[in-house]
């Protein structure tokens, strides 16, 4: 195990109905609020209408930023932080789903910076101060919630980066399930592909003697697994929705990645689908982990023969550990179709069109991933074999 250091300061309220303490915990920073949203889907639900209530307790000047759109944008940051600046706003409120919070979390930032916020993605600036950020969740997915990174778009540029700094970090975050009755679906696989990703980046690590590290994640793992394929057949059972809400959370805000070395290179990956097609995270991630696993598991068999046999069951008698390995990788494929996702980049509208224009961005800033370096031809290779 590695030495680490771990300071997550994000207070979580999670439970039904704890949208009702928004005003206290909101109180000590201010009143002047800048409360951002989506694309309407917490006025089809109330709330909305719950939140200004709240708002309304503490007499707030709330000034409204909605419309962020799914791979949130560059552009609505930019407006939301000019509204910062002109306003002198005390709060951000961002209520939605992880790209909202992380609309939310730039935003904050780029207010009390004199510069172009994007130069905290490319590294020309760090980030040393923000607005306080508070969070109300109704996605589970992203881990935003309790986390300090946020990850933007400029659709210009076609570019989908993260910024990561201990400032991003939401001073408190309400999960409550019952908002989570309503995701669709779609999203709810869409969540589902996510969270389990952020485990696997974490887990498929090359740093040994991590046992609790290694069974938290297969924890989580089980339990999304678990609970996904409940919330699928009957997306209004609260217990299944509390579970995956809480495992999203677990799943990246520091926990498993304490004394390990993470990876990241399938949400590099990714992360050139979305700038260029803006497909949802999922699903990009849902075609593209079984093919990063299948072109890295020789790196360390048995971190993969782990994973095949504790996560997936998979019977190891008189099979080498290769063809364990092999048979958990198609396990999880498996189970990514049989709850909806999608396992080809066809099926996304993709082509290899991009591929050299993707490849080149990816490693903008050297080799990515960690588990197994990998340069413009290994990224080539696990697309084409996503196609
Ligand atoms: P999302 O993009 O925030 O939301 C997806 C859709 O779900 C939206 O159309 C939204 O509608 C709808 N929705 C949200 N809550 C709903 C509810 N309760 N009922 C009905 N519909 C609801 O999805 P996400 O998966 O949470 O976030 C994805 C983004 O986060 C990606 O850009 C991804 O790259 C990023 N990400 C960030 C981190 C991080 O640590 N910061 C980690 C992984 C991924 P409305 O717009 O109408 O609300
Ligand atoms: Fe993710």
């Amino acid at each position: 195990m590695n030495s680490f250091e771990l300071h997550n300061p994000t207070k979580i309220l999670f439970g039904a109905g704890k949208v009702k303490q928004l005003a206290e915990l909101i109180e000590p920073y201010g009143n002047r609020i800048l409360f951002v949203y989506g694309e309407g889907s917490i006025k089809r639900t109330g709330l909305y209408d719950e939140v200004l209530v709240q708002l309304n307790g503490i007499e707030a000047s709330v000034y409204e930023l909605s419309g962020v759109e799914p791979n949130p944008k560059l552009s609505k940051v930019n407006e939301g932080i000019e509204i910062c600046k002109q306003e002198k706003i005390d709060f951000i409120l961002a209520v939605g789903g992880g790209s909202v919070i992380d609309t939310g979390k730039a935003i904050a930032a780029g207010a009390l910076y004199n510069g172009n916020v994007w130069d905290f993605i490319e590294y020309r600036a760090v980030i040393r101060d923000a607005l306080p950020v508070g969070a109300v969740l109704t996605l589970a997915a992203t881990g935003s919630e309790m986390n300090s990174g946020a990850v933007i778009t400029d659709w210009d540029r076609k570019l989908k980066r993260s910024m990561v700094s201990k400032w991003l970090f939401p001073k408190f975050s309400i999960l409550d399930p019952k908002l989570t009755l309503t995701v669709s679906p779609e999203q709810t696989v869409n969540g589902i592909i996510d969270m389990m990703s952020h485990v696997f980046e974490q887990y498929f690590s090359k740093t040994t003697d991590t046992p609790l590290q290694e069974r938290f994640a297969e924890s989580l793992l089980l339990t999304i697994i678990e609970n996904g394929e409940k919330v699928i057949t009957d997306s209004k059972n609260y217990e299944a929705r509390a579970n995956l809400l809480l495992a999203g959370t677990y799943a990246l805000n520091g926990t498993l990645s304490t004394g390990v070395v993470s990876d990241w290179s399938s949400h590099s990956i990714e992360h050139e689908l979305s700038a260029y097609y803006d497909i949802a995270h999922g699903k990009g991630l849902a075609v593209i982990f079984p093919n990063w696993m299948k072109y890295v598991y020789l790196e360390r068999v048995d971190r993969f023969v782990q994973y095949a046999t504790r996560v997936w069951n998979i019977d190891p008698v008189g099979k080498s550990d290769e063809q364990i390995a092999l048979e958990g990788i198609e396990a999880t494929r498996t189970y990514f179709k049989r709850i909806g996702a999608p396992t080809t980049l066809r099926e996304l509208g993709v082509g290899n069109e991009k591929f050299d224009l993707m490849t080149e961005a990816a490693v903008k800033f050297g080799p990515i991933g960690t588990f197994k370096k990998l340069n413009k031809a290994d990224i080539r290779s696990i697309l084409e074999s996503s196609l």
